[in-house]
C-alpha cells in the first residue's frame, strides 16, 4: 500500500487491501471478523534476513515462541530450520506439535517447574537458560532423578538500559530476570561442580523493541569478558546467546535493519569460536501480520467521536498495556472527508481502545486493518467479557490457510461446572 505500511507484502488494489495475492475483504467474508491474517512470505523474509546477515558464521536463530505461538507460524519457521526460544512446557509442546526440533530449543523463564524441567529433559532440548541459583540446584536434582545430564547456560543480567518501555526492559538490576553479572562467575563454578549439569553457554536478553544496537553491543561485551574470565579457570562456552529484542517500525520508529543490528556484534565476535545465538520474536512476526476488524457503529460525541469495532482489548492488548501505536488502514478506501476518531472495542473498560485520534473516512460495516499485529497480538489475547478469540489465517500467494478456528462460546465454559441445585 502506501509507503506508510510496515508490512512488506501488503498492497492496495482495485478490491482494496491485499495481503500477498489475497483480498482482505474475501478473508473477512469467508472467515468473519475479528481475524488475524499473517503473510507466509513476510515471515520467511524476516527469518532469512537474520540468516543472510549471519552469513557463514556458526549461528542459530531461535524464534521466541511467545511473540506468536500459532502452530502454523511455528511450522513455517521449523521448515526453515529455525531453533526456538520457549518460556514454558506449553510452548515446548507447541514447538514439537508444529514439527520443530527439540535439540534446537532453548528454555528461558524465571519460574521453571519440576514438571517442565522433566518434560524438557526427556524431550532432549538444547539448553536451559537458568535464571537463578535455586533453579540451578533444582535442575541438577531433576536431571539426577532421570539419570540424565542437563545442558545449561546462565542467563546473566548485564545491567544495561535498553532505552525501551519499562514493561519490556529486562536487563536492569531491578528486573526479575537473570542472575546478576557479579554473581555469575560463582554460579558457573557451582554449576561446574554439580554432577548432572553440563555447561553449554551463556545468555542474556535485555529487553524488547530495541531501536539501536548500542545496548546489546554493551551487553555482549560484558558477556565476553565473563567468558574470558571463566575460560582462564577451565570453564568454556560453546555458544553465546544474545537474546531477542530488535525493534520494528510501528509508526515512525527507525530501527536498524537486521544486518545493521548484527554488524557490530559480528565484529565483536570476529576470531572467536563460540556459536552465536539470537532469540528474536517481534522482529520475525510483528510486521508479518495484521488484525482485520469490522466497524459495528460510528458514535459521534461532543468531545470525541468513536469508531466501535468488533475487535477489542481482549483480542489485542498492546495499546492498553504498553500504549502501543498501530496503524489503522481502511480495507476499502472512501473518498469522503475524514473525521477524527478513537477506535474502540465492545469491552466494558475505558482502556479498551485500539487507536486514538485517527483521521478516518469510514462508514458502519467497513473493514479496518490494524497493522503490525503479528507479534504479541493473539498470543496475549484473552476471553475477557466471554469473547471467543479470533480466527487466525496464513496467506501464501493466493492461497488461504485457516491455522486457528474461531473459538465457540461453548468452548469458553466447557471446563466449568455449575453447582448442583439445592
Ligand atoms: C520475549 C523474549 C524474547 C523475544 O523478544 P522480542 O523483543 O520479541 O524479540 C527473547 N528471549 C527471551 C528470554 C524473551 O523473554
Amino acid at each position: 500500500m502506501s509507503a506508510a505500511s510496515p508490512l512488506p507484502t501488503l498492497s492496495r488494489g482495485s478490491r482494496g487491501l491485499m495481503l500477498e495475492g489475497v483480498a482482505l475483504a474475501d478473508v473477512a467474508a469467508r472467515f468473519g471478523t475479528p481475524v488475524y491474517v499473517y503473510s507466509r512470505a513476510a515471515l520467511i523474509a524476516a527469518f532469512e534476513a537474520y540468516r543472510h546477515a549471519l552469513g557463514e558464521r556458526p549461528a542459530s536463530v531461535c524464534y521466541a515462541v511467545k511473540a506468536n505461538a500459532n502452530l502454523g507460524v511455528l511450522s513455517v519457521f521449523a521448515a526453515l530450520g529455525a531453533g526456538f526460544d520457549i518460556v514454558s512446557g506449553g510452548e515446548l509442546a507447541r514447538v514439537l506439535a508444529a514439527g520443530g526440533r527439540a535439540d534446537r530449543v532453548v528454555f528461558s523463564g524465571t519460574g521453571k517447574s519440576r514438571a517442565e524441567m522433566r518434560q524438557a529433559l526427556l524431550a532432549g532440548i538444547r539448553c536451559f537458560n537458568v535464571e537463578s541459583a535455586g533453579e540451578l540446584e533444582r535442575l541438577d536434582e531433576t536431571a539426577a532423578s532421570l539419570g540424565v545430564t542437563a545442558p545449561i547456560a546462565l542467563r546473566v543480567n548485564p545491567d544495561v538500559d535498553p532505552g525501551t518501555h519499562p514493561y519490556i526492559s529486562t536487563g536492569l538490576k531491578h528486573n526479575k530476570f537473570g542472575v546478576a553479572s557479579t554473581d555469575a562467575a560463582a554460579l558457573y563454578r557451582r554449576a561446574a561442580a554439580l554432577p548432572h549439569l553440563r555447561i553449554r553457554g551463556i545468555a542474556c536478553h535485555i529487553g524488547s523493541q530495541l531501536l539501536d544496537a548500542g545496548p546489546i553491543v554493551e551487553a555482549a561485551g560484558k558477556l565476553l569478558a565473563l567468558a574470558d574470565l571463566l575460560a582462564a579457570e577451565g570453564i568454556h562456552f560453546e555458544h553465546i546467546d544474545l537474546g531477542g529484542g530488535l525493534g520494528i517500525r510501528y509508526r515512525d520508529e527507525a530501527p536498524p535493519t537486521v544486518a545493521a543490528y548484527l554488524a557490530p556484534l559480528l565484529g565483536l565476535f570476529e576470531g572467536r569460536s563460540e556459536e552465536l545465538c539470537f532469540e528474536p520474536g517481534r522482529s520475525l512476526t510483528g510486521n508479518a501480520g495484521l488484525l482485520l476488524t469490522r466497524i459495528e457503529y460510528l458514535k459521534p460525541g461532543e468531545e470525541k467521536h468513536f469508531v466501535i469495532v468488533d475487535a477489542a482489548m481482549n483480542d489485542f492488548i498492546r495499546p492498553a498495556l504498553y500504549d502501543g501505536w498501530h496503524g489503522i488502514a481502511p480495507v476499502v478506501a472512501r473518498t469522503g472527508p475524514p473525521r477524527r476518531y478513537d477506535v474502540v472495542g465492545p469491552v466494558c473498560e475505558s482502556g479498551d481502545f485500539l487507536a486514538r485520534d485517527r483521521d478516518l473516512a469510514v462508514e458502519e460495516g467497513d473493514l479496518l486493518a490494524l497493522l503490525s499485529a503479528g507479534a504479541y497480538g493473539m498470543s496475549m489475547s484473552s476471553n475477557y467479557n466471554s469473547r471467543p478469540r479470533a480466527a487466525e489465517i496464513i496467506v501464501d500467494g493466493d492461497e488461504v490457510h485457516l491455522v486457528r478456528e474461531r473459538e465457540t462460546v461453548e468452548s469458553l465454559y466447557a471446563l466449568e461446572r455449575p453447582l448442583p441445585r439445592g
